[in-house]
């Protein structure tokens, strides 16, 4: 006989913390599971057992692989693992009846379907339940004899070894399993707020996207972009396609590109160096309106201190300055190696190293590093008279797309 899992175990992150909100962090996160299930087709009902939800693996067992895939994608979840259920009521039972029960012919099936010559295995119990005359050390030692005995694996390895069968017992019954998947961890997006992203073409903002949906933020992005966009081929271009990798972890995700030309033409006067620093205070003043109307709560940004001209202490201060929302710089304190990691991990780093044309063509060639808001201020009044006007041009120029788990869903 084979061993079929028939359930997937999800482990919740954090909800232990969370006190009286838990029932509704554990019901955004059964209703993001479901509709990401659903988003591949897969219509699998989701049963809570406290910090734990169990989804029934339906008719389409084929498409497993796909289903763990999408888990490991969704923030909030600590551990998942598919499983063998044994609907076996551990009240009263001793550990003579349970050894030697329906749990070990399902340990066994599962040993053989995962024999590997050469390979060693361990076999841990966890308790999950108050039957005092259950000692998980015994079944462990049963079990793992009757493995060596009546399966072809040839040896126990309990410090290191090459598989792990699982046995969880919980009074409702008990889940046999090999392999545990570790999830995003975090907590279920939506249940932190809403911000605006500032998301450039670049390597490190998409992580800074990532680590906020990751906290439980509902992220929606905007971008600047040296061109008009054609509506019709936006999701095609790299910054796109990143909103579309970016949406399997934000689940849904609002892009708004915003072509910056009107700010080219508006700006005065010669080059001095700052234009750099000018057209990010631009940039936030127009996210700070976005954020305005789509009622979001901070901005976000891929900063890390240094790491550019427009990234000193004093620039950064300087961008502060004229938002009245926080600024949010998940990145702050990441080395760019450690930024390239993380791109790589969640799929955004190919993407990102792809040419496109964002910004560059404003850096002068000696941008200020150093700038107080006064002076600029003072700067802005004068090269760039007529900002409100301005703002309201280029959000009227602007486009907006739509992505959901992974994929485009057109206009909002
Ligand atoms: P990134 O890799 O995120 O582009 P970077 O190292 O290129 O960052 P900058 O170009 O100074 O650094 O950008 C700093 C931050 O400003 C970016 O992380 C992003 O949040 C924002 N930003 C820069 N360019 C754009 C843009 N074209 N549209 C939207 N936001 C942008
Ligand atoms: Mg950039």
């Amino acid at each position: 006989m084979n061993f079929y899992p028939d359930l997937i175990a999800v482990h919740c992150a954090e909800l232990v913390l969370k006190g009286r909100n838990r029932a509704g962090f554990t019901d955004r996160l059964v209703q993001q599971i479901g509709a990401r299930l659903t988003s591949i087709g897969l219509h699998w009902p989701i049963r809570h057992r406290g910090a734990r939800l169990l989804i029934e693996i339906g008719a389409e067992r084929d498409r497993l692989a796909q289903a763990l895939q999408a888990l490991g994608e969704i923030p909030g979840i600590a551990a998942y693992f598919p499983a063998q259920s044994c609907g076996w009521d551990l009240a009263g039972e001793d550990e003579d009846s349970l050894a030697n029960g329906p749990v070990r012919t399902l340990l066994l099936d599962l040993a053989r379907t995962l024999h590997r010559p050469g390979a060693r295995f361990a076999v841990r119990v966890e308790r999950h339940t108050h039957e005092r005359a259950i000692s998980a050390r015994r079944l462990e030692h049963e079990w793992g004899r009757a493995i060596l005995e009546e399966t072809p694996w040839p040896g126990v390895n309990l410090s290191d070894p090459d598989c792990v069968f699982h046995v969880a017992l919980h009074p409702e019954g008990v889940l046999v399993y090999a392999r545990r998947h570790t999830g995003l961890g975090g907590l279920p997006v939506g249940s932190s707020g809403r911000v605006l992203a500032l998301l450039s073409g670049g390597i490190d903002s998409p992580v800074a996207v990532f680590l906020m949906a990751r906290r439980g933020c509902t992220v929606n992005c905007l971008h600047f972009s040296a061109n008009y966009l054609d509506r019709d081929r936006a999701d095609t271009t790299p910054v796109g396609r990143l909103a579309a990798q970016l949406s399997r972890y934000t689940q849904r995700l609002d892009l708004t590109v915003v072509p910056y030309t009107a700010f080219d033409l508006a700006l005065t006067g010669p080059p001095d160096g700052y234009e750099l620093v000018l057209f990010r205070r631009f940039m936030v003043r127009v996210a700070e309106q976005l954020a305005r109307t789509q009622r979001a709560t901070a901005l976000v940004t891929g900063d890390s201190l240094s790491q550019v001209a427009s990234q000193t202490l004093e620039n950064l201060t300087t961008l502060n300055a004229v938002a009245t929302r926080p600024i949010f710089r998940p990145l702050i304190g990441f080395n760019k190696q450690e930024i390239i990691d993380f791109g790589r991990k969640i799929g955004t780093y190919d993407i990102s190293i792809e040419p496109y044309k964002d910004c560059c063509a404003l850096i002068a060639r000696r941008p200020k590093t150093r700038s107080q808001p006064d002076r600029l201020t003072a700067l802005e009044a004068k090269r760039l008279p007529d900002y409100p006007d301005l703002i309201d041009t280029v959000l009227g120029e602007s486009i907006r797309l739509r992505f959901v788990a992974g994929r485009s869903a057109g206009a909002p």
